[in-house]
């Protein structure tokens, strides 16, 4: 069927590739990916022989108009990315806007995103969550970001590069305070690692190990709004005590 499938492929287990999603892919008259080498490794295991254009942040621009002929041609185009949920940090977005308001089919075959793994596997709530992807490189952009969320009482994701790891805890731990945090390596692959403490506690092993090797996604636990009502009785306590002292003061007077 004409339209435009957004084809969600392995985070790094080339085993976590739906039935559909290999139908789908198989079937497609043309798939856009982001690095048609990456791409070709897992049509090439699967047997699939279908013809890959490629769509990534730089032609974007150029291609989408192209894609948008194709599907009003009737052809069945997939989108994919190098890993993962296509649109969740990866391109895609504007296509997806531009066949929406184009009045073109598109439909999701969902399979696995590195967020939502470390996330389940953090031991942090998954009850409420925020994916933020990467944050700015540069600390000091870092942390005006990481100041947005302080106040959130909710779990925070982040993709975010393994040499990058020690810098990007130590901000947020910075700007955030202690909480607990886990560090999801390598999902899905031989060496995945969950490695779960308090922000201190993983700052300390990224420094004292350097940093290690593959991909990465933090999660950090929310503002626990127990804390705050401690920090406010504090200040209700503080505030009494000078009322009291003020009282005595003025009668010592
Ligand atoms: N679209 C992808 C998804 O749905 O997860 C994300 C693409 S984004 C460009 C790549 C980032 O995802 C990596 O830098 C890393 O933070 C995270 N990631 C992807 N695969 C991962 C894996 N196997 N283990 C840990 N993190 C991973």
């Amino acid at each position: 069927k004409a339209g435009l499938y957004l084809v969600a492929t392995p985070i790094g287990n080339l085993g976590d590739l739906t039935f559909r999603a290999r139908d789908v892919l198989a079937k497609a008259s043309v798939i856009a990916c982001e690095d048609s080498r990456v791409t070709r490794r897992l049509t090439q295991a699967y047997g699939i022989d279908v013809p890959l254009i490629s769509y990534h942040e730089h032609n974007a621009d150029r291609v989408r108009p192209k894609i948008i002929e194709r599907l009003k041609c009737g052809e069945a185009v997939a989108l994919v990315s190098d890993a993962g949920t296509p649109l969740i940090s990866d391109p895609g977005y504007k296509l997806v806007t531009a066949v929406i308001e184009a009045g073109l089919e598109v439909t999701t075959l969902p399979g696995a995103s590195a967020a939502l793994c470390a996330l389940v596997l953090s031991g942090l709530p998954s009850d409420r969550f925020l994916f933020h992807g990467f944050l700015p490189p540069k600390s000091a952009a870092r942390r005006a970001a990481l100041a947005e969320l302080a106040d959130l009482p909710v779990s925070l994701i982040f993709y975010e590069s393994p040499r990058r790891l020690a810098d990007m805890l130590s901000d947020v731990q910075a700007v955030l305070g202690e909480r607990p945090a886990a560090v999801a390596r390598e999902l899905t692959k031989m060496f995945e690692e969950l490695r779960r403490g308090s922000l201190g506690e993983l700052i300390t092993h990224y420094r004292e190990n350097g940093a290690p090797k593959g991909e990465a996604v933090v999660v950090i636990g929310g503002s626990d709004p127990a804390g705050k009502s401690q920090a406010l009785d504090l200040d209700a306590l503080l505030t009494d005590a000078l009322r009291t002292q003020t009282l005595r003061d003025a009668v010592a007077d």
